[in-house]
């Protein structure tokens, strides 16, 4: 098959702009005439230094990042944020409050789909703190089991002054998403968020990672953190992108001797930023990469066209589903007011006209159209 003739669906890794992979070739061979390709340049050199302003510029103008956050590049992955948020957020919270006990140290987790889910868990796991479960979507399915729903801000309980309150975008494996509409009953309610009466801001951490450059993000300067796995809609697997408010980059070696448990030196976000993310090598390739995209995207149109081109996507995937629903091919899974605009999931009535479907769609140059299990 050539390239020409897939539409690869993967939820990610996922599809790359064709002229991106082809300059990513040539640099990779031969980096700005150099005469040596990138990933054997030094990750100290001028050359790559360049490249990590570049990509931090581009993101920083594309998101419109405000000078009150930092960002940052590392490696770990999502699965990798779901401990650094624990350590680094903790370490603070004993910074500012040090004579709490461990029960009082409470970490508020929205969970709305599997990603979520297995955040609280880690949370749950590292210890050092409470969690609270703020809402779970599965409580709010005519099964009480599925992930289908934003749950009614009605039904919402944060903490009084959590350590940090948590939550992911997009659910991936689930296909549930905050609506990104102002006063949507589905839209993130910050309006409900608990007020901080200590000594600073509670932060709010959003796992971006499957809707990460897909559109804008709404109220960007109210997060504390927002972090992404690079591999679905920016660049190669690889590269977490971490944007940082400049307050939670605390000296967790500190927090320790106050008690906090000891963060590992490559999840500090201190250490991180003080290093310009050099602390050690990052991943080259899958940062240069990703600041070709970004380009690519930012000459295009940026984040209005991108908002654009995927709502234009999603309405013509999600009546092709409505349409199978009607005709009783298809089993909808969302609710429609929080249908993510990135995973599109739905399953078929049987296994048999199951394979049938993904047969035909393969056929027809239809790729990853079979998703999680
Ligand atoms: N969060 C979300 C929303 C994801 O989609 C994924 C990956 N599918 C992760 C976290 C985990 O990311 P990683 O595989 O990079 O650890």
């Amino acid at each position: 098959m050539e390239r020409s003739q897939i539409i690869n669906l993967a939820a990610g890794p996922s599809s790359l702009p064709l002229e991106v992979l082809q300059e990513a070739t040539a640099g990779l061979l031969n980096y700005e005439g150099t005469g040596i390709g990138l990933t054997e340049l030094s990750h100290r050199s001028q050359e790559f230094q360049n490249l990590t302003n570049s990509l931090e510029k581009s993101i920083r103008d594309i998101l419109n990042v405000p000078a009150t956050h930092t960002i940052l590049f590392t490696q770990g992955g999502g699965c990798g944020q779901f401990s650094a948020v624990v350590f680094n957020l903790l370490a603070r919270h004993h910074l500012l409050y040090p004579e709490l006990k461990p029960e009082e140290r409470v970490m508020d987790y929205v969970v709305t789909g599997s990603w979520s889910k297995k955040a609280a868990e880690e949370a749950r796991k590292l210890g050092g703190g409470l969690v609270n479960i703020v809402t779970d979507g599965r409580e709010h399915s005519p099964s009480g089991k599925a992930f289908d729903r934003i749950p009614p801000h009605m039904s919402w309980e944060f903490s009084h002054a959590p350590a940090f309150i948590y939550y992911c975008d997009n659910e991936t494996v689930d296909g549930v998403q905050f609506s990104h509409t102002p006063n949507s009953q589905t839209a993130f309610p910050f309006h409900l968020l608990p007020q901080s009466t200590g000594l600073a801001p509670i932060p709010l951490v959003a796992d971006f990672s499957s809707s990460f450059l897909s559109r804008p993000i709404p109220n960007i300067e109210q997060y504390g953190l927002i972090y992404a796995g690079a591999q679905k809609n920016v660049g190669p697997s690889g590269l977490t992108i971490l944007i940082v408010r400049k307050d939670l980059l605390v000296d967790t070696d500190a927090a320790a001797k106050l008690g906090a448990a000891p963060t590992p030196t490559t999840y500090s976000y201190k250490v991180l930023a003080d290093a310009g993310s050099l602390y050690n090598t990052p991943p080259m390739f899958s940062m240069y990469v990703s600041y070709l995209v970004v380009k690519h995207f930012a000459s295009q149109g940026g984040l209005t066209m991108l908002e654009e081109r995927n709502r234009e996507k999603q309405a013509l995937v999600y009546g092709a589903v409505d349409e199978g629903v009607e005709k009783g091919l298809f089993v909808g899974k969302v609710e429609k007011e929080s249908r993510s605009w990135m995973n599109v999931t739905f399953t078929v009535v049987d296994a048999e006209a199951e394979k049938r479907f993904i047969a035909k769609a393969t056929e027809k140059g239809l790729r990853g159209v079979k998703g999680h299990r």
